[in-house]
């Protein structure tokens, strides 16, 4: 590795790290841990049964360091070398490269590989030999903005003047940097809502616009991710008006095929580099499911699944519209738990690795649970040696820069030994090097979880990596198929920009920022001009000559991260104080009236919800039950796209019309789960049309396989729920995005039929992709649902979180037996 130092490229920015080089490193207090294989012998010795469920060895790798590309200024070498960057990477270089040669080119490769020199090199190197050229760079988080700022202006290249602009930025700076700065660094909804609507004051800096970055690219996914692919689109017209063809550049997390969901986002022919030649420690990464509780030791169950109780008449829905999970901890509060939680196990461990000297990081999904984790950390390690406690903390997204230094720091230098975070730290974050990370309960895609796990090792050492299961289907049959994670490519970045809720409002935006015209219906995509047209019958656009015009003063309200209507406030009666928003979409479940509401740890109750005025009123108190709202769900198929006729089974992808209503809740004790009283409400319908994928089977191949008529719904929905829960593994989404519906007769398939449909109005292409992997998903499906230990069903496998019928009927036998009907005839 002659001329390369060892760390200078263990940052997610590719900047030098002085802080983490081996000579710091080798004064820190913590020093080397164990070993991890012995540390994890020691880990998984504690219990009577073995927690772990399979190991795996991730080998260490040399880095491949490449010449610096011929075509860098001496100027720009000497300010990395500088920095301590002596020379890159191989995929740096060759990323680097090619885009400084014109192409499009997307550099996916893991955590701390680099990635920003790869962009870097290429857009200062063109601001160096062109004095007017111009770079845009574009961040998901301020946070991860903020550092490349310091990155790029810690290289003190004249005439650069990199500079910030976000709705932060002074209004009095703002025209200086329009008319100075030549490498801006921005987000997508700044762009959206303050740069392309002002093109005319951008003018210049868009006329010679060189380089466009787009940082943290996989984290455009879904309807937000369609929404930013049309903003990308809407700066390309503007550059092209100007002149200017600008090269993209994308960073992005190791994700399957970044080639073509970099040219979904951008609309263009991007090339991936996705070799990692960045040196990487080794990791031993262990797969651990807490073990189970003894049978008496759960809440009683909320409802006997299975029972012989007469079946109800309708459908029964799963809602997604509680597109955040219940408020709390992230764990089912309302399901009778059949194992350890993970949050009690993983803090345990992350007790057990700081006594023994080893800096650990945990991610745990909410702030709550990293707040829980910690402080049961703490407890334990003041329980054995008191003062042991202070050397762990929580950390949480929003703190400000100052602070999460201080937290770096502590944790670099051994002040600190356990850290306890929310996935805040993904991203922007420059913090890796560590012994140990936890992960408490799987984040919900490949992707995310080797991320996470590419904190652990420092260069050169061995490093342990544990994967906790939580009570659910997809942690549990995770732990339990170790090639889902470890044999399997990671996930493919799903958006849709043809959806048309996203392509009509964005054709909007670009038609108020300069007329349309049939040219531009081309790099809008597919839709365009359905879209268009009914814009103009909506009186939205008016049709010219020369184009197509917006008709209204004000520029059209489109919100790129919308979520299933207006944002409705919660405040609190007595002081007027806003304690936060909820989407429009789950305030109908999380804010009803009697509703008890949980914010930042502190319990209220709801008095009203005004859906008029958009604001929930509530007042504290601290009641011993917990609420749970039941809702009704009507689907209606509007239309098929395409289907795959398997004898007795159909398997279907189309438009759905999914209209529902919250119809009533529970109260429950929260100490038993035993439920108090269901109460009515009165709330109107709701509306969505959306895209879902369906199954459908013969009643008499049910009967062939055993089911009974009267179990046929218990069986259709188990199968749903786990379906459900199982499908993350093929998409970037989470349970939250889908929602489903099953019944023994539909009236527009008139048969037994199972929907599963995305939870945001056009869709977002969740249910394209689970159509695209049918076989495979309701594989896994299957076999989550047959290999879980419990014997009647439990939140490992068929019971739901969000269930809209309180998890009733349900039959797990049977839903094995309908899965099997249909893998049996499904083609491969
Ligand atoms: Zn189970
Ligand atoms: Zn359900």
């Amino acid at each position: 590795m002659q001329g390369v130092t060892s760390n200078d490229f263990s940052s997610a920015c590719g900047t030098p790290r002085h802080d983490l080089e081996s000579s710091s490193a080798a004064t820190v207090s913590a020093g080397p841990g164990p070993a991890p294989v012995d540390l994890l012998r020691r880990l998984r010795a504690r219990g009577a049964a073995d927690p772990v469920t399979h190991v795996e060895r991730v080998p260490a790798r040399a880095g491949v360091p490449a010449p610096w590309p011929s075509w860098a200024p001496a100027q720009l070498r000497t300010a990395f070398t500088g920095r301590g960057v002596v020379a890159p990477w191989q995929h740096q270089a060759e990323a680097a490269t090619l885009a400084y040669e014109g192409q499009h080119v997307v550099v996916a490769t893991g955590t701390a590989s680099g990635k920003s020199l790869a962009y870097q090199l290429p857009a200062l190197a063109t601001l160096l030999a062109d004095p007017r050229a111009t770079v845009l760079y574009l961040a998901p988080t301020k946070a991860l903005a903020a550092d490349q700022l310091r990155a790029v202006a810690a290289l003190e290249l004249e005439g650069v003047r990199p500079a910030s602009y976000d709705g932060d930025t002074p209004r009095t700076e703002r025209e200086w940097i329009r008319r100075h700065s030549r490498f801006v660094l921005t987000n997508p909804d700044m762009l959206h809502h303050g740069i392309l609507p002002g093109h005319a004051q951008w003018s210049g800096f868009l006329r010679r616009l060189a380089y466009v970055v787009i940082d943290e690219c996989h984290t455009y996914r879904g309807v937000f991710g369609s929404h930013v692919a049309h903003v990308l689109r809407r700066l390309r017209r503007q550059c092209a008006r100007f002149g200017a063809t600008p090269v993209f550049v994308l960073a992005s997390a190791t994700s399957g095929d970044p080639a073509t969901a970099a040219g979904r986002l951008t609309g263009l022919p991007v090339t991936a580099v996705t070799e990692d030649a960045s040196p990487r420690g080794g990791v031993t990464f262990a797969l651990w499911e807490p073990p189970l509780l003894p049978p008496d030791a759960g809440s009683s169950p909320p409802v006997q699944p299975g029972s012989s109780s007469p079946v109800p008449p309708q459908a029964t829905g799963d809602d997604p519209s509680r597109s955040v999970p219940p408020q709390g901890n992230g764990d089912h509060d309302d399901l009778r738990q059949v194992r350890r939680s993970a949050l009690r196990e993983t803090a345990d461990l992350l007790a057990d690795t700081v006594a023994e000297g080893v800096r650990t990081l945990a991610f745990v999904r909410s702030r709550k649970g990293a707040e829980v984790v910690a402080a049961n950390a703490r407890r334990a390690l003041d329980d054995a040696v008191p003062g042991l406690g202070d050397r762990v903390a929580a950390y949480r997204g929003g703190y400000l820069r100052e602070e999460r230094r201080e937290l770096e720091r502590a944790l670099l230098h051994g002040d600190l030994l356990g850290l306890a975070s929310t996935n805040a730290l993904e991203l922007g974050v420059d913090l890796v090097g560590l012994d140990a990370v936890l992960i408490c309960g799987y984040p919900g895609t490949r992707a995310s979880l080797w991320q996470q796990a590419g904190r652990a090792g420092r260069s050169g050492q061995e490093a342990l990596a544990v994967l906790v299961a939580r009570d659910d289907p997809l942690d549990t049959y995770l732990v339990h198929h170790p090639e889902a994670i470890f044999g399997a490519p990671v996930e493919a970045t799903v958006l849709d920009p043809a959806n048309p809720y996203v392509l009509a409002p964005q054709l909007a935006c670009a038609a108020a920022e300069a007329p349309l015209t049939p040219a531009d219906l081309a790099l809008f995509g597919d839709g365009a001009k359905e879209a268009v047209d009914e814009l103009v019958a909506a009186g939205a656009l008016r049709q010219r000559p020369t184009g197509w015009y917006w008709r209204h003063r004000e520029r059209p309200e489109v919100d790129l991260r919308g979520e299933g209507g207006a944002p409705v406030a919660v405040v609190e009666s007595s002081t007027g104080r806003l304690l936060g928003t909820v989407d429009g979409g789950s305030s109908h479940f999380l804010l009803h009236p009697g509703a008890v509401y949980l914010h930042q740890g502190v319990s209220y109750v709801v008095d009203q919800l005004d859906l008029v005025d958009g604001c929930a009123l509530v007042h504290t108190e601290e009641p011993d039950w917990s609420t749970h709202a039941r809702d009704v769900t009507d689907l209606s198929v509007v239309s098929v796209r395409s289907y795959v006729d398997a004898g007795p089974v159909g398997m279907f992808l189309g438009e759905v019309d999914v209209t529902s209503q919250v119809v009533s809740y529970q109260r429950r004790r929260i100490a038993t789960g035993e439920v108090i009283d269901t109460r009515p409400l009165d709330l109107p319908t709701r509306e969505l049309r959306t895209v879902a994928v369906w199954f459908t089977l013969s009643p008499q191949s049910l009967t062939l396989a055993g089911v009974q008529p009267a179990d046929v719904p218990g069986a259709l929905h188990a199968a749903e729920h786990a379906a459900i829960g199982l499908l993350p593994l093929m998409a970037t989404c989470d349970r939250w995005d889908i929602g489903g519906l099953s019944t023994a007769l539909h009236p527009d398939t008139e048969a037994p039929t199972v929907f599963v449909y995305d939870g945001h109005p056009g869709g977002a292409g969740f249910a394209e992709r689970a159509y695209g992997t049918a076989a495979a998903w309701l594989r896994a499906t299957r076999d989550a649902i047959a290999e879980c230990g419990c014997e009647t069903g439990c939140p490992s496998c068929v019971q739901s979180p969000k269930c809209g019928n309180g998890n009733n009927p349900l039959s797990k036998p049977d839903a094995i037996r309908v899965l099997d009907v249909v893998l049996a005839n499904l083609p491969r």
